[in-house]
């Protein structure tokens, strides 16, 4: 079953118009939602964030957050979902092409499960990756639907050979094509600052208050491509990539070429915070 325009329909009902601002715009916003054990994992935080894109690209929601976060209940409720993702989309509306907004239009939803398992064997072994400059606009914080830049990023991987790309501006890392990035180094994890130039990732926010807690060293600085090269451990994080190592990049391994320790410490607390039901999470502020 699917979510779309107030109703829950079969994906073969839906009908969707040429003048969807999504569809020849990209005029919409976006959240992926991991679904671990038939639960929603950091819905709170996906919906602030959506409410704060929302606001941003100036799209009045057409549910509060209580009411979409019910609606994604009930949906992974009709599909029997256990693991797995929720997309769900929110474009301005319906209305002949055209830039100004429209004045009728109303926002459309669109939500749908999909039976995603964990990919539990690049969280091991981990992934290889080539460095890439960032073509994006400036307002990367916002999820919006303009992805092809990511698109093109993440073809431009599996064109090398290898699964993700590193992006930079001018030598400075910002992300990856669907993941944000982050590097240890002499002890001390390094990730770019939550500003205009990265996603503000749910992970990226859990895995800050994980390492605070196991009381390593974090900074919320900007880092060079070199820098990165010169790393001991380096990791994606992301709503479907939980934390994947990085071995490789542009052909040089980082740190020895495997999973650093840090990293998997990472990961075995990540996993408590879902795996683990009766384990309380862990505290602190990122
Ligand atoms: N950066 C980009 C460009 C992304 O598309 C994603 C995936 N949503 C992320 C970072 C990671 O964000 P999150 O942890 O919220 O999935």
């Amino acid at each position: 079953m699917y979510f779309y325009k107030n109703e829950f329909v079969h994906k073969q009902d839906i009908q969707i118009s040429p003048d969807d601002r999504g569809y020849y715009f990209g005029d919409g916003i976006y959240e992926v939602f991991r679904v671990y054990n038939g639960q929603i994992y950091e819905g709170a935080a996906h919906m602030q964030r959506l409410e704060r894109t929302a606001s941003e690209v100036r799209l009045s929601l057409p549910h509060t957050s209580d009411e979409i976060l019910t609606i994604l209940n009930k949906l992974i409720g009709h599909n029997n979902l256990i693991e797995g993702t929720v997309y769900l989309q929110i474009t301005r509306g319906e209305a002949p092409r055209a830039h100004p907004f429209p004045t009728q239009a109303v926002p459309i939803v669109l939500a749908y499960c999909s039976e995603v398992k964990r990919p539990l064997a690049t969280i091991q072994n981990g992934i290889n990756a080539v460095t890439q400059p960032d073509i994006r606009w400036l307002r990367c914080d916002l999820k919006t639907l303009n992805l092809l830049p990511n698109v093109l990023a993440k073809q431009a991987a599996l064109d090398h050979g290898v699964q993700e790309v590193v992006l930079h501006r001018e030598g400075t890392v910002t992300e990856c094509s669907a993941s944000n990035l982050m590097m240890v180094k002499d002890q001390v994890l390094y990730t770019h600052p939550a500003n205009h130039l990265i996603l503000h990732g749910i992970t990226r926010a859990v895995v800050l208050r994980i390492a605070h807690a196991l009381q390593i060293p974090v900074k919320e600085e900007s880092f060079t491509t070199e820098q990165l090269l010169q790393a001991d451990e380096a990791f994606i994080t992301g709503t479907t990539v939980e934390i994947t190592p990085i071995l490789q990049i542009d052909g040089q391994s980082i740190g020895s070429g495997v999973p650093g320790p840090t990293t998997q410490k990472l990961q075995a607390e990540f996993e408590r915070t879902f795996l683990n039901q009766n384990t309380p999470p862990i505290q602190g502020q990122p």
